[in-house]
């Protein structure tokens, strides 16, 4: 789960860590208030979504020469005008993809003088099982550069949990950003700050770019990005309000709320298949013939019919489907299970494309027997490789 850098940086400044001062607002009216309660010289006027490179993004609609999602204002009037500029409007980043994501709250945030920018990121490594430090000199808005031409400037080493966090690991951060003096303790005490953060929140990951060192010799956050382990929210009511629903894809969301494992993906071949292998395997296979996955959708083991028939109704409700695979192999997901959610879903929503089903396993007969009753224009499927072809013929004629 993924929350905005005003909230990342609340968290943040609850631990101890150096953030600016700054106020989120969601109405033009609020933001000259808001801007107006911090002392300036300078404010930076920031856009919030789920997203990075907002910098360096652009808006829709653009006028020429107009600036990206973070801005810097000389005066409370300027900040207030620019965040009723952003207001509302979509936001292009790298991140987003071409569709870009809607402005619904801006940050209006004390503006610091800048000497260096940095690179910071905590993450959970999945190859050591390990929480991993990466350090860069080369902080700011071109990351993505350094990390594709010049990977040596990138430090990463991770920290053994059963020793667990030292000073040591401070300064090696420190050492490798090329901290001296004064700011070799502050990293020190902001890396142990991060990492209870980190470990204490159950977070995936959390992204300092920049953080930066004033001209006077301290060390700010400036920019925070932060996702937690979707796991782990029961234990972490406080994190799960900080929620934004209007971030998510709304095909994902529904799942969510049914318990089903959906991803939206880009293809055109819509997938209903129980077990995340399977449905991995079919992904596969479907590729194979030669399309693409429209979603990957595990609808678990004890799926009800209420549940299959959600899950089918968030595939046919994305206008790239253009046509339908249900892969089901029943152990304890019984087949029939699925061709009465399938065909209850098909009553409320229609069909519009073309389906098929490759049913195998507990009940397969009476599965095969209630869609083949339905009456409804399903090509049926003898096995993976059948049904793959099939629903790939179909489509692509
Ligand atoms: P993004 O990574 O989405 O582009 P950032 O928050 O990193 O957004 O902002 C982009 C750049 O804007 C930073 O690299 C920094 O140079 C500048 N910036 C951001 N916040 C401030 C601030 N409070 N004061 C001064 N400059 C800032
Ligand atoms: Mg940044």
């Amino acid at each position: 789960m993924n929350i905005h850098e005003y909230q990342a940086k609340a968290l943040l400044r609850s631990y101890g860590a150096p953030v600016s001062d700054g106020r989120a607002v969601t109405k033009a009216e609020d933001a000259k208030t808001a801007a107006g309660e911090m002392d300036g010289p300078l404010w930076v006027v920031k856009a919030q979504i789920h997203a990075g490179g907002r910098g360096k993004g652009h808006f829709k609609e653009a006028e020429a020469g107009e600036k990206g999602g973070v801005r810097l204002a000389k005066s409370v009037e300027e900040a207030a005008e620019m965040a009723k500029q952003m207001l509302g409007r979509t936001l292009v980043t790298h991140q987003t993809g071409p569709a870009g994501k809607q402005v619904n709250r801006i940050y209006i945030e004390d503006g610091s003088d800048i000497a260096r920018e940095l690179y910071l990121a905590l993450l959970v490594d999945r190859q050591s099982s390990r929480i991993s430090f990466v350090a860069s000199t080369e902080g700011g808005m071109d990351i993505e550069e350094v990390a594709a031409n010049r990977p040596e400037k990138i430090v990463s080493f991770s920290v053994d949990p059963a020793s667990g966090l030292s000073d040591f690991h401070g300064r090696r951060v420190a050492f490798s950003l090329g901290l001296t003096g004064g700011q070799v303790k502050q990293c020190v005490s902001l890396i142990k700050v991060l990492y209870k953060a980190f470990v204490e929140k159950d977070m995936e990951m959390l992204e300092i770019n920049p953080l930066i060192v004033t001209p006077d010799g301290n060390l700010k956050c400036l920019d925070a990005k932060m996702s937690f382990d979707g796991n782990a929210m029961y234990r972490h009511p406080d994190i799960a309000t900080l929620r934004d629903e209007t971030e998510e894809d709304p095909k994902e969301l529904a799942a969510s709320k049914f318990d089903l494992n959906y991803i939206a993906l880009d293809g055109e071949i819509g997938c209903m298949v129980n077990g995340a292998g399977l449905a991995m395997a079919t992904m596969d296979i479907i590729k194979l013939y030669g399309a693409e996955p429209a979603n990957f959708l595990d609808v678990g083991g004890g799926a009800t019919k209420e549940k299959v028939t959600e899950a089918f109704k968030i595939i046919t409700s994305d206008p790239n489907v253009k046509g339908i695979l249900v892969n089901i192999f029943g152990g304890i997901m019984r087949c029939d299970v699925i061709a009465e959610g399938v065909i209850s879903a098909v009553k409320e929503v229609g069909l519009k494309v073309p389906l098929v089903v490759r049913l195998e396993g507990t009940n397969v007969e009476e599965g095969k027997a209630i869609i083949k009753n339905s009456g409804l224009n399903v090509i049926a499927a003898e096995n993976l490789k059948d049904g793959a072809e099939k629903i790939v013929k179909a489509v692509k004629g």
